[in-house]
């Protein structure tokens, strides 16, 4: 199968409210093009340094999406054309973007990550830490951030109704923060789903999934 066809063939089977956004972390540029070639636009990186030579040397009405966990201090690296932040799981890392962003007079988009997982090493915020951040007046001051919604990523475990539960409780969390809009609170986005898991998140109400290996191949790292 080529990237193309993976592609096209998951597209194809996407409601028409679900995004892609294709993941494309340790894979060469070539295999980038290959995709943009057929049509996709949605990229998303895990590191900061991947994404910026990526954007520098791809075409530049690609809509780079960060996906991993941000290390503050390489904001700034990403703050000129990063289209939608994925990980934020602090109020420090919020402040920052902010910062990054009001230089480049820019609004910049953030998902805040929810822990929805039950292993220890998944990062994000609980559920009543993301409640105490869209409500806090210090979020107010930060006008050049749009919290468009949340991410969250399900247990790794071949237990499909331990997946659907979780995806279930942020979709349900996610519901209930539509009554904390604010001029910088906006949620729409519900970033859930992978390749292994990405049809159980669209079950329960995901509007984008973050598909790497199902369309490029299984990863090397070396
Ligand atoms: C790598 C990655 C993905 C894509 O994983 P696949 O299993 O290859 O689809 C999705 N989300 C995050 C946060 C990732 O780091």
């Amino acid at each position: 199968m080529s990237i193309k066809n993976n592609l096209n063939n998951i597209k194809n089977s996407l409601p028409e409210n679900v995004t892609l956004v294709a993941v494309t972390k340790t894979h060469p540029v070539a295999d980038i093009m290959e995709a943009y070639e057929a049509g996709q636009r949605t990229f998303g990186e895990n590191k900061i340094q991947e994404m910026v030579e990526k954007f520098d040397s791809l075409p530049k009405d690609i809509e780079w999406n960060m996906i991993g966990h941000l290390q503050s201090n390489k904001v700034k690296y990403m703050a000129h054309f990063v289209h939608l932040i994925h990980g934020v799981d602090s109020f420090k890392t919020l402040k920052e973007i902010n910062k990054q962003a009001l230089k480049h007079n820019r609004i910049i988009n953030c998902l805040i990550e929810v822990k929805i997982a039950s292993e220890e090493t998944k990062f994000g915020l609980s559920i009543t830490e993301v409640e105490q951040l869209v409500t806090s007046d210090e979020l107010k001051n930060l006008k050049n951030i749009n919290i468009q919604g949340l991410m969250g990523m399900a247990s790794f475990t071949e237990d499909k109704s331990i997946i659907s539960t979780e995806f279930k409780t942020l979709k349900t969390f996610f519901d209930s923060l539509q009554k904390y809009k604010s001029l910088n609170v906006n949620p729409t986005i519900l970033s859930m789903g992978m390749s292994g898991d990405y049809k159980i998140a669209i079950e329960e109400g995901s509007t984008m999934i973050r598909v790497g290996s199902a369309i490029f191949g299984t990863r090397n790292y070396n």
